[in-house]
């Protein structure tokens, strides 16, 4: 490590879409003293991050926690609730979509991929087409992206759920960098399986994988013959009533996510999601007033992170040193084919709108430095009439 590095770090603004920054409360919490998982203290935390979780995913019942990166829920998603052969529909439009497919076809389902162009959001309709002619009901279940992270769309999520209609086909969603921050209501919305990692919305550092189940989807993980042994949920279930899990917990993430719960509660779930949606506009309007454009379909831009198209001329990895080294701003580049394209803010879990002033002052110093023509203070000043709006309302 170069000397002083470690000291820039401390004030890096972290703006990439996972892991993101992590408050100090939270890091306090989590150097907590080791307890006996299998002890009273465990089975008081156990049942208070319980509560939370069912609070902040809308769920009922117990969720299964697994210590994990967020792919490991949507493996878990997979492997849990089909059988060999089994057919799904997995919409995917961009990586992270195409990753819960590829998932899939290596547990040996038949995928059926319905994917859309990369920057616009899967259709509702198109998807109540397809189900719709799938009268002998082959499609056993729905793999869906809420937000795609690579993209920065937000499908809609809730249309989406509602086209089923009469179709028994489950609905497994990966709502890992919007649960926490965009509006998702498990039990209302009747979402079979929600899988989300712990290190975006939710403020804590990587290594929770956290799934909630629909009684349907219980009763398919009975049922359903896929291999598992790590990631089945009937073990799980088997430990719910003596608050516990059925193999080590990663207890000081747990302390993490106790503590996350709390401040999530202590903010209020609605003022959560206005303080996304407004960081989304402000985001937004700021890169947009320097002339640059954004690569996701409007009206489905997602409010947690904003992939923005590198304008002519200006390499995306020189603009995001610039902003590292010179401003101590993280922010994220292009994911698969969009690598040289874009680059990524992520704006979620613990950020303020102050955060994104100081994310696209950083961003017209970078680029003007980089030669590329800004008018300084034109992003920051669309994103204050953004904030001033907000506050005057
Ligand atoms: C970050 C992310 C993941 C994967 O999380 P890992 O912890 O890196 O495995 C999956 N899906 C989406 C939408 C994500 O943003």
């Amino acid at each position: 490590m170069r000397e002083g590095e470690e000291g820039m770090q401390q004030n890096q603004l972290l703006m990439i879409p996972g892991p993101t920054y992590v408050p100090p409360r939270i890091l306090s919490a989590m150097s907590a003293p080791m307890i006996n998982h299998r002890g009273p203290e465990f089975q008081a935390m156990y049942r208070e991050v319980q509560e939370g979780l069912r609070t902040v995913f809308g769920a009922q019942g117990d969720l299964v926690i697994y210590p994990s990166a967020g792919t490991g829920g949507l493996e878990a998603a997979v492997a849990n609730f089909f059988s060999p052969g089994d057919r799904v529909l997995a919409v995917t439009v961009g990586v992270f979509g195409d990753r819960f497919a590829t998932i899939a076809e290596r547990f040996g389902l038949q995928v059926e991929r319905l994917t859309e162009e990369w920057g616009r959001a899967a259709d509702p309709d198109r998807i109540a087409r397809r189900l719709a002619e799938d009268r002998t009901r082959e499609i056993k279940g729905i793999l869906l992206t809420h937000n795609e992270t690579s993209t920065g769309v937000a499908n809609p999520l809730r249309e989406i759920a509602r086209v089923r209609e009469g179709h028994p086909a489950l609905l497994l969603v990966d709502a890992v960098s919007s649960l926490g921050a965009l509006e998702l209501k498990a039990q209302e919305w009747e979402l079979d399986v929600v899988a989300v990692g712990s290190q975006k919305a939710l403020m804590i550092p990587p290594g929770l994988a956290i799934l909630a189940l629909s009684p349907r989807a219980w009763q398919a993980a009975e049922e359903a013959r896929l291999p598992r042994f790590y990631w089945d949920v009937l073990a799980y279930r088997k430990n719910f009533e003596k608050q516990s899990t059925p193999y080590t917990p990663a207890v000081p993430q747990w302390y993490a996510l106790r503590e996350a719960l709390r401040m999530v509660a202590e903010e209020g779930l609605p003022a959560v999601y206005e303080r996304h949606a407004l960081l989304g506009e402000m985001t937004r309007s700021g890169v947009q007033a320097l002339g640059l454009s954004l690569l996701a379909e409007a009206g489905r831009r997602s409010d947690t992170v904003t992939a923005v198209r590198v304008p002519p001329g200006v390499a995306v990895g020189r603009l995001r040193q610039a902003l590292r080294e010179d401003y101590g701003v993280v922010v994220a580049g292009g994911q698969g084919k969009l690598a040289e394209e874009v680059f990524r803010i992520g704006h979620l879990g613990c950020i303020s709108p102050m955060d994104i002033l100081s994310t696209l002052a950083a961003l017209e110093l970078a680029l003007s430095s980089l030669g590329h023509p800004v008018h300084l203070g034109d992003g920051v000043a669309a994103a204050q009439k953004v904030l001033a709006g907000r506050k005057a309302r």
